[in-house]
């Protein structure tokens, strides 16, 4: 038995999705797409399972987050599938690949083959077991991944109201996790080996504000320890977690968030990786021309970060999703993919956005004991990375162009001064003519176009990709204080 399409996606998560809105965007007709996923519904907007999925009171159900609300796009219902004349085939593995052959053999014995193939199976928890701790599939141990591990969360919140929840991880799905918890009136210890959260991305200086806010509201960190053994009662269920450091900790529910592993497995031997992902080019292309990767699967070129890079999250899910498909039905008029990365996540209050690269030396600005503050990553006197908690769309919009605008930065004093501000100038410059890098500086180096005694001088564009973004300024922090300060005199 066998099924033939033109297009073949594994994967309807948050990159399938995205890839199915686009392929009908661009005019698919009815009967040449198939979308195989394993999960038992159509693809949604995943990061909604650890904030509004996890609330108490009013929490989010499913039709309310299929994709692509995430991105205030229409919203992709089951019916819309059928609509468009997309075979969507639920609750099916793929169990293997013939990229040679073109064909992917199902769990249910079908065999489909393609022209074109859309990896989007994007990655999986890792296990406890992968570390040699064995919670023995307690029922009250729980991964957070998709729709059926969330559900198992809500039932055993609801169980241990009132009770003790221990949190294995600092970062993301452990702090968003966490949070969630503690609005559900559980007391919850959060247990991680690093010295601080979010280690990856915060600087401590970050992440001791989000530490201060969650001891706030009564969540305790272990940290510079790992679980090593759980105790059981009669049932099999968890009853306490046992740490290195000797402490025991009682637990009615334990959330495990230790990090993820790409979702490979199908490929191995067939395509070149990297980094733990498939490796694909600018077009999100594999070292095979019919098969294109996307999302957490795909390690691809970050070309601000002159790196190869394979990215967890949702914004480069759904980007990377439009851009394949783009390259595979429009090849001619799709560039290389040319992402800033970015990250954000909502707990409690707080809202953060990150931008860019966290590569070189940090400077913090704001005020860290109210709620708004940041930090720009300088490396090698340039600006290449953001971040800010508690802004506006406006200030997110202005940190997001200065990490792609990538300023020079001679004075990181300066900078720390400015803060916002000078992300928010950078914005409300007037863009210069295409192909043109504009340096604020002290009026010196060759070319100087004027600028209202500004000190601007123009250079010829180094990468073609600036010239298409418009504008490229590169900034001399010192100089830019005097403009700025002679401009607010002015307004
Ligand atoms: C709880 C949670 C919260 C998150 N919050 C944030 C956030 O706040 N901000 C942020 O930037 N990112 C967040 N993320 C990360 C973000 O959701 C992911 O980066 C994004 O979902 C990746 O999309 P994807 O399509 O590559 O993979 P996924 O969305 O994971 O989809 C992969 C799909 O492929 C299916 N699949 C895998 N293998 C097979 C197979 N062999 N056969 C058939 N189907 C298969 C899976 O079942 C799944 O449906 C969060 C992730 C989680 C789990």
């Amino acid at each position: 038995m066998g099924r033939a399409f033109v297009y073949v996606i594994i994967g309807g998560g948050v990159a399938g999705g995205y890839a199915a809105h686009e392929f009908v965007k661009r005019g698919v007709s009815q009967g040449e797409l198939c979308i195989i996923s394993e999960e038992t519904v159509a693809p949604y907007e995943r990061p909604a399972l650890s904030k509004g999925y996890l609330l108490p009171e009013d929490p989010a159900r499913l039709p309310s987050f299929h994709c692509c609300v995430g991105s205030n796009e229409e919203r992709l219902a089951p019916k819309w599938y059928k609509e468009n004349g997309i075979e969507l085939i639920l609750g099916t593995r793929v169990k293997s690949a013939d990229v040679r052959r073109k064909t992917l053999l199902t769990a249910t014995g079908e065999t489909i083959s393609y022209k074109y193939l859309i990896i989007a199976t994007g990655a999986r928890a890792l296990k406890l077991e992968e570390f040699g701790v064995n919670a023995l599939d307690a029922t009250n141990v729980c991964y957070l991944r998709d729709l059926a591990d969330a559900d198992r969360l809500v039932d055993v919140i609801q169980s241990s109201s009132g009770g003790n929840a221990v949190v294995i991880g600092g970062g993301y799905i452990g702090m968003e996790c966490a949070a969630s918890l503690v609005i559900n009136k559980l007391n919850v210890t959060m247990v991680f080996p690093e010295a601080q959260c979010m280690a990856r991305l915060f600087t401590p200086k970050i992440a001791n504000y989000y530490e201060e806010f969650y001891q706030s509201k009564g969540i305790k960190f272990i940290k510079g320890t790992v679980l090593t053994s759980f105790d059981f009662n009669s049932d099999g269920k968890v009853t306490a977690v046992n740490l290195r450091d000797g402490t025991k900790l009682p637990a009615d529910l334990v959330v495990i968030g230790i990090g993820i592993r790409p979702n490979t497995s199908l490929f191995e031997g067939q395509l070149t990786m990297e980094k733990g992902g498939i490796k694909v080019n600018g077009k999100m292309q594999s070292s095979n021309a019919s098969v294109y990767a996307v999302g957490d699967v795909a390690a691809f070129p970050v070309r601000i970060v002159s790196d190869t890079r394979r990215l967890e999250h949702v914004d480069s899910a759904r980007k990377s999703a439009r851009h394949a498909v783009s390259a595979i039905v429009d090849p001619t008029n799709t560039g290389e993919f040319d992402y800033l990365p970015f990250f954000y996540s909502r707990v409690f209050t707080l809202s953060w956005q990150f931008y860019g690269d966290n590569s070189g030396e940090a400077v913090h600005f704001g005020e860290f004991d109210k709620t708004t503050f940041g930090a720009y990553w300088v490396n090698n006197g340039v600006l290449v990375g953001s971040f800010l908690e508690g802004g506006t769309k406006e200030q997110y919009e202005a940190m997001a162009l200065v990490s792609r605008v990538k300023p020079r930065v001679e004075d990181l004093g300066e900078l720390e001064r400015l803060g916002l501000e000078f992300a928010l100038s950078v914005k409300e410059k007037p863009s210069p003519a295409a192909g043109e890098i504009i340096v604020v500086g002290g009026g010196g180096g060759g070319g100087a176009s004027g600028g209202g005694g500004v000190g601007v001088v123009v250079e010829k564009p180094l990468y073609g990709w600036h010239a298409a973004a418009g504008v490229i300024v590169a900034a001399s922090i010192a100089a830019f204080a005097y403009w700025y300060g002679r401009r607010r005199r002015r307004w």
